[in-house]
């Protein structure tokens, strides 16, 4: 038997709650992992409210993350004992996720945990810091480097936000960060940005075309925000796009695009190739200040990520969520 999070849904409506599941109720799958932390990112707060229809197939364990030990391997790759960490793969909204103390999974969505963090700083990084690192690497294919000028970091006090300010920072760059909560201006300083800027500036709708700020950008509020940043990047300046955290929609004009040569870069974490997800995770193991992760987590046990949820949603959680799965 095992501890998890399961979401149903039927006649009785939508709910999420702790329960105990035996382990013939584990899903298909060639490795199972004795799962030590997850976390809470903005999707699992979706899923365990049910605010947005993240998941697809019920009932549902949630958890886009998870860090631990295999237990049982039928793959090539992995043998007990093993370390692991698993981001996305549709993990947590059609196959079940890390919020359990126990997973099966397909080897070929995992990477072994890598050499330079503990487990618990894995879950710390986790969905949050390797998509804020897919935005750097967007960022340095698009040719944007310190030298051009200031990068603006948006919905910067949460999981993706943060990581982006500090990854940012500690690459050489000026780093502006936007946020809605001014009494963390302090918090996103010290993890090294040297401009904070209040959100309302951005939420408005803008003009098709601003005065020229910004060499690039990560943007993890789309919708007006986006378009924003959009209208004030530099000429040939990129906006790594991520988040929707202000909305889904995008009203913007190709104004910046035609005029100005924007380029906006996608970035998702969640289907990513492999190549990909190894150099990112590269990437964080040699240019992540890990000194800012006890800054930016806090770590919850199991049942408390039902509570934390909604708060995340409304925005009311600075940085990283790490849920110790047996606490
Ligand atoms: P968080 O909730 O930790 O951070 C989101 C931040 O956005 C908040 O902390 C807040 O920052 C800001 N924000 C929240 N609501 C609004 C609003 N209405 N208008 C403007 N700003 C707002 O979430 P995550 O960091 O985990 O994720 C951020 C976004 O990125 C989410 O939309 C998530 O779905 C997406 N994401 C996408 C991934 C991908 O693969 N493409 C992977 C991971 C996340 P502040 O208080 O500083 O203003």
């Amino acid at each position: 038997m095992f501890k998890a999070i399961l979401i149903e849904k039927d006649d009785q409506g939508y709910r999420a709650g702790l329960t105990e599941l035996d382990d013939s109720a584990l899903p298909e799958g060639d490795v199972t992992v004795r799962v030590a932390y997850s976390t809470l990112n903005y999707k699992d707060g979706l899923a365990i409210t049910g605010r947005s229809p993240v998941v697809r197939k019920f009932p549902m364990v949630p958890g886009v993350d998870l860090v631990g030990t295999v237990e049982h391997s039928s793959h090539p790759d992995y043998q007990v004992g093993d370390a692991v960490v698993l981001n996305g793969w549709g993990v947590g909204e059609t196959h079940w996720g890390g919020l359990a103390q126990r997973a099966r999974l397909k080897g070929d969505w995992l990477v072994p945990l890598p050499a330079a963090f503990t487990p618990w700083q894995a879950m710390a990084i986790a969905t949050a810091g390797y998509t804020a690192m897919l935005c750097v690497m967007a960022l340095e294919r698009h040719g944007v480097t310190p030298a051009q000028g200031e990068v603006v970091v948006t919905g910067a006090a949460g999981g993706v936000g943060s990581f982006a300010v500090s990854l940012l920072a500690k690459l050489g760059y000026s780093v502006a960060a936007v946020t809605g909560r001014p009494q963390e201006a302090d918090y996103l300083k010290g993890l090294g940005a040297t401009t904070v800027l209040d959100r309302a500036e951005f939420t408005a709708p803008g003009k098709p075309l601003a005065k020229e700020r910004w060499a690039g950008a990560v943007d993890t509020v789309g919708s007006h925000t986006l378009a924003n940043v959009c209208a004030q990047m530099k000429y040939r300046g990129t906006v790594a796009a991520c988040g929707l955290a202000g909305g889904m929609d995008f009203p913007s004009t190709v104004a910046p695009f035609i005029l100005r040569g924007v380029t906006l870069a996608g970035v998702d974490s969640v289907m990513c190739p492999r190549p990909d997800r190894l150099q990112a995770w590269q990437r964080l193991a040699t240019d992540l200040e890990v000194s800012h992760l006890d800054a930016i987590t806090r770590t919850i046990g199991l049942a408390e990520a039902l509570d934390v949820a909604p708060q995340l949603l409304a925005g009311q959680v600075r940085g990283r969520v790490v849920v110790d799965v047996n606490a």
